[in-house]
C-alpha cells in the first residue's frame, strides 16, 4: 500500500490513548483543494489520511500526533474525540457540491488503510464511527451512500441484524446506551439511519429502525 506523505502543521500532541477511527468526506470540489486546505495552517483543520476517487492514500498527520477533523464531538459520555481518534477524510463534493457514491478505488483503498490502523492500535468494532455519529448536530458526513456493510463484512465496524424490539425499548435510552449524543433527538435518528438504515433517512422511526436499533443494542451488550 502506498501513502504519500503530505504533512500538515495543523496537529498538536495527543492526550488519550487512540481507540477510535471516524470516517468523513472533504465536502470539497477535488481532492487537491481538501489537501490544500488541510495543509494551510490558517484553517485550523486536518486529519491523519485522505483518500482520493482514484484510490491515493495520502498522510497528513502522523497516527500517534492528534490531528483536527472532529471538532466538537460526543461517543459514550467522552468528548474532543480528536484526543483518541484517527480520522480519515474521503475525497468526496459532499452535500455542499453535489454528493456523490464512493467509487470501488478509494472504498478498496479505505478497507485496506483501516484494517492496518484497527490492528495497529486494537481499535473496537464499536468505535469504528462516521463523522455524524460523533456530531449529529453539526454533521451528515460520510453520509448515506457510504458502504458500512460492507466495512462491517470486512471485519470493521458492527452491523445489526434485525430484532424483534421489546415492549420496553426506549429510543433516546438506547441510543444513549450505544453512545450517541441525543440533545437533539431526530439530528441522532437522522445519524443512526445515516449509518444503519441508509435508504431511509428521514428522522422517523419506523418498525426497522426500531429492529435495527434492538440488533444494535445486544451486539454491544455482547462486547461489554
Ligand atoms: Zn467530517
Amino acid at each position: 500500500m502506498k501513502i504519500q506523505k503530505t504533512p500538515s502543521p495543523n496537529f498538536n500532541a495527543r492526550t488519550k490513548p487512540i481507540d477510535m477511527l471516524l470516517v468523513h468526506y472533504t465536502d470539497m470540489e477535488s481532492s487537491e483543494a481538501a489537501l490544500s486546505w488541510m495543509t494551510n495552517p490558517a484553517a485550523q483543520v486536518s486529519s491523519h489520511y485522505l483518500i482520493d476517487e482514484a484510490g491515493g492514500i495520502y498522510q497528513l498527520v502522523e497516527e500517534d500526533k492528534k490531528a483536527w477533523h472532529a471538532g466538537e464531538s460526543f461517543w459514550q459520555g467522552r468528548t474532543n474525540l480528536n484526543d483518541c481518534s484517527i480520522g480519515i477524510e474521503l475525497s468526496n463534493p459532499g452535500h455542499s457540491h453535489g454528493y456523490q457514491p464512493f467509487p470501488e478505488a478509494q472504498i478498496t483503498a479505505l478497507i485496506s488503510l483501516s484494517k492496518k490502523i484497527q490492528n495497529r492500535w486494537n481499535i473496537p468494532l464499536s468505535r469504528i464511527l462516521g463523522h455524524s455519529d460523533v456530531a449529529p448536530r453539526r454533521k451528515q458526513d460520510p453520509g448515506h451512500l457510504f458502504p458500512w456493510k460492507r466495512l462491517s463484512q470486512e471485519g470493521l465496524g458492527l452491523w445489526p441484524q434485525k430484532v424483534k424490539p421489546t415492549q420496553t425499548l426506549d429510543i433516546t435510552e438506547n441510543l444513549a446506551q450505544i453512545g450517541y449524543e441525543t440533545i437533539s433527538l431526530t439530528q441522532t435518528i437522522l445519524a443512526f439511519q445515516r449509518h444503519y438504515q441508509p435508504h431511509r433517512v428521514d428522522g422517523i422511526v419506523d418498525e426497522e429502525t426500531r429492529s435495527l436499533l434492538q440488533g444494535l443494542l445486544s451486539l454491544h451488550k455482547k462486547l461489554i
